[in-house]
């Protein structure tokens, strides 16, 4: 490795994301730093907020080959069978971990109790210089390496340089405008209202996807019996469901799902996102790698973007430690373009599928409402179809690093 770096590998965000890939790394001989704007267990991190994200089988996986799982396991709850259906139609198609072999389907945590896990790890690793609270204010790169300029919380601007930079620096990533890297980037006119609500009967660990005229409806099961909402509503209606009193929200709410799980007593706060998607079309440049939120965006109706951001880093873990113990230059453009071949595929997939599913879903339009039922039904009807649905929003699709198969990168000590 070049001696002239201050880092082997320099991460810009500290993110889910970005502190995976730290994680990811660490151990294995290289020098790293992970940069955030936000402090050490900021609970203002809005990475880590209340919101309830969806871990796939696959990402259960790559975090055991982390060995992080048991730290996690403790928080997620697991999701057993996941019901797809349309509100006020005949389409209705169901998963189960049983018919796929599996423990379960996926798990439920917060961002906030990964971010605990994540953070509490990282502060663990003697090979990773955690620079935070500092922002990155100036990229630039060479044949040799990047560089990457930081103000800290003392104002005084600093300059490091690495072989390889990491950009994992959110939706607005700073280091992906910096480079001018074009996008792919379009609104839905619809945000997610997220919740939680606690139902008069047992989760019994079922997920929900509910298909409703104003948008996507999903009920993911937690903890103590709650179950956290992501609601989408086009962003005309906005306000008017944000400022609803606790007993109208729990009446719309109910009006749209309906009583599958009696009736909801109890309503936890409230936040909302508006919703897009964004791809980067190159998501590698000379000596930079963009992950996670600042390479692809999605509408979180299949709760996909983290997974997807996890399956990258894992596969960018494989390719970095190989050059590594082959002695070559883990910022070479081999390196980051065996990468990109790897992932440009399931990642234009991923964003494609999403996309197909928001727009589809969010359509009044009787063709392709009953386009949809259709094929619901026919996921439900044939196993084959829905085995296969299953395999892809599990991560299980496709070429699997060592660490999506449960086993920690090579280069791993005795
Ligand atoms: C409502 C909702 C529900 C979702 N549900 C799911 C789900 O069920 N399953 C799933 O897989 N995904 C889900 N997602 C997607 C998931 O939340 C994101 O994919 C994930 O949070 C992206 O993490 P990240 O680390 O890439 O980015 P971020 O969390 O945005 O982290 C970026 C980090 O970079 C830092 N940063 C930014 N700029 C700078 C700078 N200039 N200098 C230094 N630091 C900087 C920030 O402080 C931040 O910590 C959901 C998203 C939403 C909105």
């Amino acid at each position: 490795m070049n001696g002239a770096h201050d880092y082997d590998l320099l991460i810009v965000g500290g993110g889910m994301v970005g502190a995976s890939l730290a994680i990811g790394l660490s151990g294995r001989g290289l020098r790293l730093a992970l940069v955030d704007a936000h402090a050490p267990g900021d609970p203002a991190q809005p990475g880590y907020d209340d919101r309830a994200i969806a871990l796939a089988y696959g990402s259960r996986r790559i975090f055991e080959g982390m060995g992080l799982w048991p730290e996690l396991a403790a928080e997620a709850e697991p999701i057993c069978d996941i019901h797809v259906s349309d509100r006020g139609h005949f389409g209705f198609s169901r998963l189960s971990a049983r018919d796929e072999g599996v423990p379960a389907l996926g798990y439920v945590a917060t961002a906030r109790q990964l971010g605990q896990v994540l953070q509490a790890r990282l502060r663990a690793c003697a090979d990773v210089d955690w620079i935070a609270p500092a922002e990155v204010v100036a990229v630039a790169q060479d044949d040799l390496g990047a560089q990457v300029t930081l103000q800290g919380a003392d104002g005084e601007p600093r300059t490091l340089g690495c072989a390889l930079l990491a950009a994992a620096d959110g939706g607005r990533s700073f280091v992906r405008r910096q480079l001018d890297l074009p996008v792919r980037q379009w609104t839905y006119g619809q945000s997610a209202v997220v919740t939680n609500v606690t139902p008069e009967r047992p989760h019994r660990g079922r997920a929900f996807e509910r298909f409703t005229d104003s948008g996507p409806l999903a009920l993911l099961p937690m903890s103590e019996g709650r179950c956290a909402v992501v609601w989408t509503v086009r962003d005309e209606a906005l306000e008017h469901v944000i400022g609803l009193d606790d007993a109208a929200f729990l009446a719309a709410l109910q009006a749209r799902f309906g009583y599958r799980l009696g009736r909801f007593t109890r309503v936890g706060r409230r936040a909302s996102y508006p919703l897009q998607l964004l791809r980067v079309r190159e998501s590698v440049r000379r000596r930079v790698v963009l992950l996670g939120n600042a390479a692809h965006t999605l509408h979180p109706i299949a709760g996909q973007g983290f997974n997807l951001g996890l399956r990258d880093v894992a596969a960018l873990v494989e390719e970095v430690l190989t050059a590594h113990r082959a002695g070559r230059d883990i910022g070479a453009d081999e390196v980051l373009q065996a990468y990109r071949d790897w992932r440009e595929d399931e990642q234009r997939q991923v964003a494609l599928a999403t996309d197909g599913l928001a727009r589809l879903f969010s359509n009044p339009l009787l063709p392709l409402r009953l386009g949809r039922n259709l094929g619901m039904l026919a996921v439900d009807l044939l196993p084959f179809a829905r085995h296969r649905l299953a395999r892809r929003a599990m991560g299980l699709a496709g070429r699997q690093p060592r660490l999506a198969r449960g086993l920690p990168p090579e280069g791993a000590g005795p």
